[in-house]
């Protein structure tokens, strides 16, 4: 049978994630649920705003199941575009209108079309910054591109703005940049997106084409300590974000978000035009339907994310009086923690034997370091204290 070699590497890789969230299942069964710390996953622990269940059910029971359930424009239907537009511009003072959207099933979909739109033969090169979320990687090959990793600014886990430009070359087209990050909660300053803007806007001209950079924004509206995020387009015209409504709005599995080509962008109406080709030529057309009309009606709702900030500090309180090195999140809901010791495979096998069921950064492009997602039960968390005391101390 021939089958496409590339494809069937990716459908038999390992899933390092899933596999640790399975054993927990299975752990679970044997030593009970309330004995497992399970920090696997980046699943929304907190629940939608009752808005949105109470609009769905609106939508099913008073619209036309014929036209809840039938086919959209193949971009999404205007009335959720234009809400959308309209949310962002009264939040961020921006202009955008309907046009400027391709709704898309969440963040994964509007980053592989996003890419498909924008890569070409002879300027091909996508430049993500470690750590960084590893599809970006396949959505890249996938589109025709090369995938090339910035080593982390660690410990601050901004940018380390030389080394992003020694790579930066004239094959380059895009940068993805992920802010709050995914898996290690920093968020860029406005000090550091000013000066990537500027080196991009530098590297462009040197090269004779726009550097397009690709902001995947799924934890946009989950930040602590009243900071505010910098909306990328405002900084950078030729912008293209990505967003999903599966983190903030506890969506996940509803497969939601879009794709905004700002009319700031050069040639802006050609990539919106790229965008929706990549689209129909991925099968990425006429993103759910109930979805559509739903956010319609309440894009800019938000689940309760501050319960994600008692989790933050619990958690990074609790591992840094143990004694931990933690980057402190600023956003999203993952903890970043430096390994106690250089095999971070073998560091994980050691929280493992606990049952401390933590993910390593190695495949976020971060050795040494471990991921904790803190999207879970917060009493789980005050139980794996002592765990975690247990495990710093096994290493004196
Ligand atoms: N980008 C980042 C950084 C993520 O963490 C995720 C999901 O965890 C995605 C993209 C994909 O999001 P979605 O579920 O909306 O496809």
């Amino acid at each position: 049978m021939y089958i496409d070699s590339r494809m069937f590497r990716l459908g038999n890789a390992r899933n390092v994630i899933r596999e640790m969230y399975e054993y927990g299942k299975s752990r679970a069964a044997v030593v009970g649920r309330e004995n497992i710390y399970d920090f696997t996953l980046g699943n929304p622990a907190v629940e939608p705003p009752e808005s949105l269940n109470a609009t769905m059910m609106d939508i099913l029971k008073n619209e036309p199941s014929i036209q809840v359930h039938g086919y959209t424009s193949a971009q999404g239907d205007a009335p959720a575009r234009e809400a959308i537009a309209n949310d962002l511009n009264a939040r961020y003072g921006t202009h955008f209108h309907k046009d400027n959207f391709y709704l898309t099933c969440g963040a994964a979909s509007a980053l592989a079309i996003s890419l498909g739109a924008i890569i070409v033969p002879e300027c091909n090169e996508v430049i993500a910054i470690a750590p960084y979320f590893p599809e970006y990687g396949v959505f890249t090959e996938n589109a025709g591109g090369k995938f090339v990793l910035i080593p982390p600014d660690v410990p601050n886990f901004q940018i380390d703005m030389k080394k992003l430009e020694a790579a930066i070359n004239e094959k380059t087209r895009a940068l993805i940049v992920n802010s709050p990050n995914n898996p290690c909660g920093a968020v860029y300053s406005e000090e550091t997106i000013i000066k990537l803007a500027a080196l991009l806007k530098r590297k462009s001209e040197e090269f004779g084409h726009a550097i397009v950079l690709i902001s995947d924004e799924p934890y946009r509206e989950i930040v602590y300590d009243g900071l505010k995020i910098p909306f990328l387009t405002k900084y950078y015209d030729n912008t293209i974000v990505c967003y999903s409504y599966s983190k903030a709005l506890s969506i996940p599995g509803e497969r939601f978000g879009y794709v905004l080509v700002p009319d700031e962008m050069e040639d802006s109406v050609r990539v919106y035009l790229a965008v929706c080709g990549a689209g129909r030529s991925y099968g990425y057309i006429c993103a759910p339907s109930l979805l559509q009309r739903t956010i319609a009606r309440v894009t800019g709702q938000l689940a309760d994310v501050n319960e994600y900030k008692k989790n933050r500090d619990l958690l990074y309180g609790g591992l840094t009086d143990i004694g931990f090195e933690c980057v402190k999140p600023q956003g999203a809901f993952y903890l970043f923690v430096k390994a106690l010791e250089d095999d971070t495979a073998a560091f994980c096998e050691r929280c493992k034997a606990l049952d401390l069921l933590v993910v390593s950064g190695a495949g976020f492009g971060c050795p040494g370091y471990i991921r904790l997602a803190y999207c879970v039960d917060h009493d789980m968390i005050k139980r794996s204290l002592p765990v975690f005391k247990k495990l710093y101390d096994s290493y004196k």
